[in-house]
């Protein structure tokens, strides 16, 4: 976790935080990495292993659990739980846990300006069309993306779009820098059942425990979709004027939205957790972050997520206030 270092910017580092420690009835232990939630014969979770920096063990015992480890952690952790009760992972009846990951497609379009303009000059304004983004069959594909002004923030990023580029023509292509402005869209990717997190069977890190493995190809709809955007990106440049404008590829390796994997559903087969992020199966388990998406929505996702977690916060005080919660 990382915050802004003048507290600008909120964050959970600047807003959260601070506030719940001031209560005095915060006990954060940073810099520890649970790898087990241990369960009782009832298969409610009594305890949560985790190992502090220097790989020392210790257990936290409590009658509630909410997981926040974001869609790679939380799935990793409930996988890595494994016990007589759910022997393919923790609140994994449905099998569901680690699948459905989604990334977004990020269609991408760098356009020169003739004078110099210095786009990366402080924020982008924050301006986005929505026009194009709902569904529409006649356009091959399914769902959508919204369509931000952005630029590529410092040299070193835009350098990395350079391709093959070497020598004198790296040179030129960097001198541009001072005129490049970019588009950037924020695709809806589908939930494809295949596209996962889960443990390298292999690969242990530095405190032992099974790193993840990510599997994940796009599906036919994201590329189409990326396609279209790329078009409409490459045309609103030539009405702005563009001298020139190229498409350029964020999605490969791009991993910044990382959504799914213990999904949201009313179906206890067919999702991981409930309409509140509990786990269908494990009552005194709750999952409060990206991985609840059942859809990635063609948006950034991060406020999505803190809505949500104050969503399931107020339930859960209520829950609790009533006593339901054991
Ligand atoms: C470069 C970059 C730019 C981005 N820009 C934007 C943006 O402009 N707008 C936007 O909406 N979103 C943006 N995002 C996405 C945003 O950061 C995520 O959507 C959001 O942080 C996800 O929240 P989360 O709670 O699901 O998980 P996270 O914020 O990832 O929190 C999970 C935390 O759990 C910890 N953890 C995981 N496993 C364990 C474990 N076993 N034990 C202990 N701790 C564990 C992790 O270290 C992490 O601190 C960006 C992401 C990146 C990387």
């Amino acid at each position: 976790m990382f915050g802004c270092p003048v507290d600008a910017k909120a964050s959970p580092i600047s807003v959260g935080l601070p506030r719940a420690l001031a209560t005095g009835r915060l006990d954060l232990r940073p810099a520890s990495r649970v790898h087990e939630l241990v369960v009782d014969a009832a298969g409610r979770v009594t305890t949560a292993r985790y190992l502090d920096a220097k790989g020392r063990q210790h257990e936290v015992r409590a009658r509630q659990f909410i997981v926040a480890g974001g869609s790679l952690g939380s799935a990793h952790l409930l996988l890595m739980s494994r016990s007589g009760r759910f022997r393919d992972g923790l609140a994994n009846g449905s099998g569901l846990v680690g699948r459905h990951l989604m990334y977004h497609v990020l269609p991408a379009v760098y356009y020169l300006h003739e004078t110099v303009t210095r786009g990366w000059l402080g924020p982008v304004s924050g301006q986005a069309i929505d026009d194009l983004h709902a569904s529409d069959p006649t356009r091959g594909f399914v769902r959508g993306a919204v369509v931000t002004e952005a630029y590529p923030a410092t040299p070193v990023v835009y350098a990395s779009s350079a391709g093959g580029l070497w020598g004198p023509a790296l040179k030129d292509y960097l001198r541009q820098f001072n005129r490049v402005h970019a588009l950037i869209g924020i695709g809806e990717d589908l939930p494809v059942h295949g596209n996962r997190v889960d443990l390298d069977p292999v690969h242990r890190d530095e405190l032992g425990l099974p790193v993840w493995r990510i599997t994940h190809a796009p599906h036919a709809n994201d590329l189409k979709l990326k396609a279209y955007y790329e078009q409409k990106m490459l045309e609103i440049a030539a009405a702005a004027g563009a001298e020139r404008s190229w498409v350029v590829d964020m999605t490969q390796g791009s991993t910044g939205h990382l959504l799914g994997t213990c999904r949201m559903g009313v179906d206890a087969e067919k999702s991981v957790l409930d309409r509140w992020c509990r786990s269908h199966e494990v009552d005194n388990l709750w999952v409060v972050d990206g991985s609840c998406f059942p859809t990635s929505g063609g948006y950034n996702p991060t406020l999505t997520i803190v809505a949500n977690a104050y969503r399931v916060a107020d339930r859960f005080i209520r829950e609790a206030r009533r006593l339901n919660l054991r």
